[in-house]
């Protein structure tokens, strides 16, 4: 916590830390207190055509720079990044109100795996490539994609902002990043690490705004040629609607609401961890499994289980060390969860804990109880809309058609989770989620796999070579190689 308000006014725009054309102070306020504790300008047109500019104007040289060159740069930006881990776990934490120690560990740490990953996919990464023994002449060439927006939410900041940045820097692209008006000391301080590295001016690029204004001017501006956005289904469509008329390419990673279907035969840790699961973050993960369906063998168990874990969550302020969890982001988001957790309830879920309010010890700060439901059904609005939120709910299954039907059914479709120790079933039903990710009894996703969603979930897939082909043109050209004639 701290008493002095930050200074955070300026953007990066050409290599130079620069004041907004027009001044347009925004608090930031710390969730866990609900004071300011930093202040932002909200940026205009002029900044945002200053930052497309500078982008345009870098590109051509460094989409001719070496692969190798581009590998340098990230290598320093990573080691910067790690010297500075404890600032930014400080930035995000006061932020957002991850508690300290999740915000050095996870939050922290997912921006550092995602810099290394993209590294290592980096060096084995052919840019030229022949295409077929059939056309010896031909080759198909990977090419930058041009200037990119990226436009990122609160929830995991650095996590976003890494995902799209290190391969997009490493493929020789030009950016403006625009981090979320409500979480932008993690974005600016990351833009003080790339400066620090020594990349060219106007290759990456930092502007602090909101939706309607930079968010708008960046998704509609004609020399912009790609936008990646992370962040909510209803920013997804507005972004791909206004980029529509200059023909960019969109990449979309958007909200979930994730099933974790729980057999009879599942490990004995199945449900407490798939709890944890929905609480951790305070329940702000696109992926979180919001919904967990249970083999009505074991679903009073269940029920039990998941009722305990809830009453253990400890919450409390962001500053203090340990694995409780911290306040919400913001007012609006307390406000949004409260109104859900209300609708469970008229709507006829059983309440087994949480609650409305705040919880006991914590009359200030956005701390909501960890809720759980019992007994959801399809038409209610917590089976439905993703709550973001520190809330879970649970209904029972008998078959194990039923648990996919269920599951699938949804507008969403992020990552899908299954728990049963049959490995023939979680393969067949793995198959059967429609979704971009399944994760089978706890096993975590390899550093390089692919992250991005079906349906309403996005379009995109960040991470490994996925993640290093979106920022990429596909170029075919035959006559490329000197081949003798026959
Ligand atoms: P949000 O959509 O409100 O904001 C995200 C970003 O978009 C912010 O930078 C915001 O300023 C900007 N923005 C908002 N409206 C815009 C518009 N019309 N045009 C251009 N930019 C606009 O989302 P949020 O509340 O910051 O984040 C929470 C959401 O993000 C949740 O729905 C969550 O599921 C989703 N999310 C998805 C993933 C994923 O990878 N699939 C990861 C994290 C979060």
């Amino acid at each position: 916590m701290t008493d002095t308000i930050i200074d955070r006014r300026n953007f990066y725009i050409n290599g130079a830390w620069v004041a907004p054309a027009e001044p347009n102070d925004f608090d930031v306020i710390n969730p866990s207190t609900e004071q300011a504790c930093a202040v932002i300008s909200l940026g205009g047109e002029a900044d945002t055509n200053a930052a497309v500019a500078a982008a345009k104007a870098a590109f051509p040289a460094w989409a001719e720079t070496s692969k190798e060159e581009r590998i340098a740069l990230l290598e320093k930006l990573l080691e910067i990044y790690t010297a500075r881990a404890g600032e930014m776990a400080e930035a995000i934490s006061l932020e957002m109100g991850a508690p300290i120690t999740l915000a050095q560990t996870q939050q922290v740490g997912a921006g550092l795996g995602h810099m290394k990953t993209t590294i290592r996919e980096l060096q084995t990464f052919e840019f030229d490539r022949p295409l077929n023994d059939r056309n010896p002449d031909n080759a198909v060439l990977y090419e930058p994609v041009g200037v990119c927006a990226m436009i990122t939410p609160w929830n995991w900041p650095m996590n976003q902002i890494v995902l799209k940045v290190a391969p997009a820097l490493g493929v020789g692209c030009t950016m403006v990043l625009k981090p979320s008006e409500v979480a932008p000391l993690s974005g600016a301080l990351f833009a003080e690490m790339i400066d620090q590295a020594g990349f060219p001016a106007g290759v990456f690029n930092m502007v602090q705004g909101d939706g309607p204004g930079v968010g708008t001017q960046l998704s509609g501006h004609p020399d912009v040629d790609m936008v990646s956005f992370t962040g909510s289904t209803r920013a997804g469509v507005a972004i791909t609607k206004n980029a529509a008329d200059t023909v960019k390419r969109v990449a979309l990673e958007l909200g979930g609401k994730g099933a974790n279907i729980v057999f009879a035969d599942a490990d004995e840790k199945a449900v407490s961890r798939g709890v944890a699961r929905v609480f951790n973050n305070s329940g702000q993960s696109c992926n979180a499994p919001t919904r967990m369906l249970v083999e009505r063998d074991i679903y009073d168990q269940a029920l039990e289980i998941a009722a305990q874990v809830a009453e253990k969550t400890a919450v409390d302020i962001a500053a203090n060390e340990g694995r409780h969890i911290g306040p919400v982001v913001n007012e609006t988001q307390w406000n949004k969860i409260q109104d859900l957790i209300e609708s469970g309830e008229a709507e006829g879920a059983r309440r087994l804990a949480g609650g409305t309010g705040r919880p006991e010890g914590h009359d200030a700060g956005y701390f909501v109880k960890p809720t759980v439901f019992a007994d959801v059904t399809p038409d209610m609005r917590i089976y439905r809309e993703e709550i973001f939120g520190p809330v879970l709910s649970i209904m029972p299954f008998d078959t194990e058609e039923e648990a996919v039907e269920i599951a699938n059914d949804t507008n969403y479709g992020l990552t899908n989770y299954l728990q049963t120790s049959d490995n023939e079933r979680a393969q067949r039903i793995a198959r059967r989620l429609r979704s971009g990710m399944v994760e089978v009894n706890g096993l975590p996703r390899g550093a390089n796999a692919p992250f991005g969603g079906y349906r309403q979930s996005g379009n995109g897939r960040e991470g490994g070579e996925w993640g290093i082909e979106e920022f990429l043109e596909v170029k075919s050209v035959s006559g490329f190689y000197d081949v003798p004639a026959e």
